[in-house]
């Protein structure tokens, strides 16, 4: 068996040890002779399975006693609408910050049920910075402020909480959750989906300040309603039940090597490597501002584009994938989630020199 190094963005690489434990738990989960897919979600066996997952996911990320889990489905997109839906509160209207492609998709579609304040914008820099907070035109009756923590194709990330005085912030994290210490305190509520930095695909994490909740518009999905789904521990409807399964082993994986600054420490360093390279190199660039890079996801150019498709070969042939750019932006992204080992990135980075030296 050959495992590559996968540099995806999303759905992304899972630590190995996860995956093995999957396997040898797929048949006949602790004794139960089902599979965890098999199970009901109201069943004895399985119920032990999101409640452990929960208080792991509270354990890592010091989430306050006021604050809801929600393990529900639909995605960060599905989030889009869902947040205005539900914390709009009587409000008219929500200030967004623009950073890239994903705060814009958050605007559109929350355009559908807000006035939307955009209160300050990186377009005119291509989405290459965060915009300082000084600069914000934070309207202090909107109903919240939502930003995208870390901008999975743009490769920009805040590496500040901004201070939005009393209006909840609202974070979508889905491509750094976890990645390093986060304060939930400051935030009103984080989303994400799971499929970065947590587990498989069809898991949708909510953590959410419980005075935010109970006010739904009345148009709202009961599946969606933040309240229903609280009242009821995310069994208002079929939660994802193998993904949350995945995402405890996650957990206890993530906890088992230092929990979140442990993450951090490993994350740092995979980062380091490759933006030590890019600065140190003619050959190639990194489009964003220093103090706003990804630890996450690592945009970069070639000197000349028409070496673009060699490179993607090379990185192939040496068992590394999905390095190719979004399309959007083009160049190449190397997307080192937390499940990333620092040998990945070690090949890249020897890769790197080694296509710079022969073709530079
Ligand atoms: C991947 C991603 C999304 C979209 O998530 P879906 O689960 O596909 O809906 C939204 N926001 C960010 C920051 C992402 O990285």
């Amino acid at each position: 068996m050959t495992r590559v190094f996968n540099f995806s963005a999303g759905p992304a690489a899972l630590p190995e040890p996860v995956l093995r434990q999957a396997a040898d738990e797929m048949l006949d989960w602790h004794g139960s002779g089902m599979s965890v897919m098999e199970m009901s979600h109201r069943g004895k066996e399985f119920i032990a399975i999101p409640a452990e997952a929960e208080a792991l996911l509270r354990e890592l990320m010091a989430v306050p006693a006021n604050y809801k889990v929600l393990f529900i489905q639909g995605g960060a997109m599905a989030e889009n609408a869902i947040v205005p839906m539900n914390l709009l509160r009587g409000k008219a209207s929500a200030d967004y910050i623009n950073t890239g492609e994903w705060s814009k998709k958050s605007i559109k579609e929350a355009k559908k049920y807000a006035k939307v304040n955009v209160a300050a914008s990186a377009e005119a820099s291509h989405f290459s910075c965060i915009p300082k907070r000084d600069t914000w035109q934070l309207d202090p009756d909107a109903a919240y402020v939502h930003i995208c923590s870390n901008e999975t194709i743009g490769g920009v990330e805040y590496h500040f909480t901004p201070d939005v005085g009393n209006v909840p912030l609202v974070a979508d994290m889905s491509s750094s959750i976890m990645s390093r210490p986060v304060d939930v305190a400051k935030y009103g509520l984080i989303y994400g989906g799971a499929q970065k930095n947590i587990g498989p695909a069809g898991l949708t994490l909510v953590i959410v300040r419980d005075d935010l909740i109970g006010q739904a518009l009345a148009c709202t999905p009961s599946a969606f309603d933040y309240k229903q789904q609280a009242d009821n521990d995310s069994m208002l409807n079929t939660p994802p039940t193998y993904a949350i399964y995945i995402a405890g082993l996650v957990f206890k994986w993530i906890k088992a090597r230092g929990g979140l600054p442990g993450m951090e420490v490993h994350n740092r360093a995979k980062a380091a490597l490759l933006y030590d390279l890019l600065d140190a190199s003619a050959f190639y660039s990194s489009p964003v501002a220093r103090e706003d890079r990804s630890l996450m996801n690592v945009p970069f150019k070639l000197r000349d584009e028409a070496l673009d498709e060699a490179f993607l070969k090379g990185a192939q042939a040496r068992s590394m994938i999905q390095l190719k750019g979004h399309r959007s932006v083009g160049g190449m992204r190397a997307s080192i989630y937390n499940a990333m080992p620092v040998e990945g990135v070690q090949t890249l980075v020897a890769y790197m020199k080694e296509f710079e030296a022969r073709h530079g």
